[in-house]
C-alpha cells in the first residue's frame, strides 16, 4: 500500500513537469502512428510517455548511449498501446535494454541468430534501436518491434507469456482462447502451404507470438485486419480499448492518392 502511495506521489511529480519541446519533434519524425491522433489523445500519449520515460530504467548495451530521442521514440510507441487504459504504464516492466542493432544470440544448434527484440517474463524488454526506429517510421507495414515486445509484456500480466491475455471478464477471455485456436490454426496452415497472409507467418510459432504479431497488425494495419479478420479485430479492440482505424486518416488519404496516381 505504501509503495502504491509513493508511486502515485512520484507520478504526480513527473506529470507536473513540462514536456520538453524536442519531444514533439521526435514524435513527428519517429512515431508516425501518432500523426493522426486527435488532440486529446495526443496530449495523453505525451503524458503516458513522460511517466514511461521517467520510471523505466534505461540501459544502453554494446556501448550505446541511450539518448532522449531513443527513449521518447520507444516509449511513445509502447504507450500507444495504453491509450485506452487507465493508470497503467507497463508497471511489470522496469528495465529497457537498448542495443544499437540486432541482438545476436546462439540458437539451439549453436549458430548465431539475429533478433530485433526480446521480452522476458519478470525481466527486461530488449530492443534493437535501429529496428525500433524503423518500426516507428514505417507506420503501416504491419511490423513494429516495440509493439511486438510490449504485447508480450501485457501477455505476461497473468504470470506467463503464453498467449492467454486478461480481459475484463472470464467469458470474453474464453472467447479469445477459442478464437485464437481457430485463427492460429489458419495461420499455421497458410505458413505450411507457403501462402502469404496479412498476419506475419511468425505468428504461427505459438499462441504467444500469435498475440504479439496480431497486435502489430492491429495498430499498423487496422483497416486490413478489420476487413480480413473481423472477429480478431473486434476482440483486440475490446482488449486494447481503442480503435486504431480512427488514427489513420493521413495514411488512408495517402494510399488513395497513390491509387489515383496509378496509370490506367
Ligand atoms: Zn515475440
Amino acid at each position: 500500500m505504501i509503495f502504491g502511495w509513493f508511486k502515485k506521489r512520484r507520478r504526480k511529480k513527473i506529470l507536473a513537469q513540462p514536456i520538453p519541446e524536442s519531444w514533439a519533434l521526435h514524435l513527428n519524425r519517429n512515431v508516425r502512428l501518432s500523426w493522426d491522433l486527435p488532440p486529446a489523445e495526443m496530449a495523453r500519449l505525451q503524458k503516458l510517455t513522460q511517466v514511461f520515460v521517467a520510471e523505466k530504467h534505461w540501459e544502453g548495451c554494446e556501448g550505446l548511449d541511450v539518448t532522449e530521442e531513443m527513449k521518447v521514440t520507444i516509449a511513445a510507441q509502447a504507450c500507444l498501446m495504453l491509450l485506452g487504459v487507465d493508470d497503467f504504464y507497463f508497471d511489470n516492466v522496469s528495465t529497457i535494454l537498448v542495443y544499437p542493432q540486432a541482438i545476436v544470440r546462439a540458437s539451439t544448434d549453436g549458430s548465431p541468430t539475429h533478433r530485433a527484440g526480446e521480452a522476458w517474463q519478470g525481466g527486461p524488454i530488449v530492443l534493437a534501436w535501429n529496428s525500433s526506429l524503423k518500426g516507428g517510421r514505417n507506420e503501416d507495414d504491419g511490423k513494429n518491434v516495440v509493439i511486438h515486445e510490449f504485447a508480450h509484456a501485457l501477455d505476461g500480466l497473468d504470470g506467463e507469456m503464453g498467449g492467454e491475455i486478461v480481459f475484463d471478464d472470464d467469458e470474453t477471455a474464453a472467447k479469445w482462447q477459442e478464437l485464437v485456436k481457430v485463427k492460429f490454426g489458419e495461420l499455421c496452415q497458410a505458413k505450411e502451404q507457403g501462402r502469404s497472409t496479412l498476419l506475419d507467418h511468425y505468428g504461427a510459432t505459438n499462441p504467444a507470438e500469435f498475440f504479439a504479431v496480431s497486435s502489430e497488425t492491429f495498430f499498423e494495419q487496422p483497416h486490413e485486419l478489420r476487413d480480413e479478420h473481423t472477429e480478431l479485430f473486434r476482440m483486440l479492440k475490446l482488449y486494447y480499448k481503442v480503435d486504431p482505424t480512427q488514427w489513420q486518416e493521413t495514411i488512408v488519404r495517402r494510399r488513395e492518392r497513390n491509387r489515383n496516381r496509378k496509370p490506367r
